[in-house]
C-alpha cells in the first residue's frame, strides 16, 4: 500500500504505508501521518502513475509519459475519475 499526500511546496508525494517521513525536493521532511491523504493504491507504479496524473492536473503540465502508461488500463482510468473529484 502507497499514500499519496501533498507537500506544503505543492508537490505531490508518495510513500510506502508505514513509512514516517518522506523527504520532497524542495527540502521539506514531511511527516506523513501529518499530511492529508489524497489516495491508497497497491503498487509503487501506481503510485507513480497517479502522482504524475495528479501533478499534471496540479501544474497543467505535459510531462514524460511511457508507452505502458498509456495503455487502456481500468485500473488508471479508476484513478484518473478519482483525481477529478479532488
Ligand atoms: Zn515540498
Amino acid at each position: 500500500m502507497y499514500l499519496i499526500f501533498r507537500c506544503d511546496c505543492g508537490r505531490v508525494l508518495y510513500a510506502k504505508k508505514g513509512v514516517a517521513t518522506r523527504k520532497c525536493t524542495c527540502g521539506k521532511t514531511i511527516k506523513v501521518k501529518s499530511r492529508r491523504i489524497l489516495q491508497k493504491v497497491e503498487t509503487a507504479e501506481d503510485a507513480s502513475y497517479a502522482v504524475q496524473k495528479m501533478q499534471e492536473e496540479i501544474y497543467g503540465s505535459t510531462s514524460f509519459r511511457t508507452a505502458d502508461e498509456v495503455k487502456n488500463n481500468k485500473f488508471f482510468k479508476q484513478i484518473d475519475r478519482k483525481i477529478k473529484k479532488l
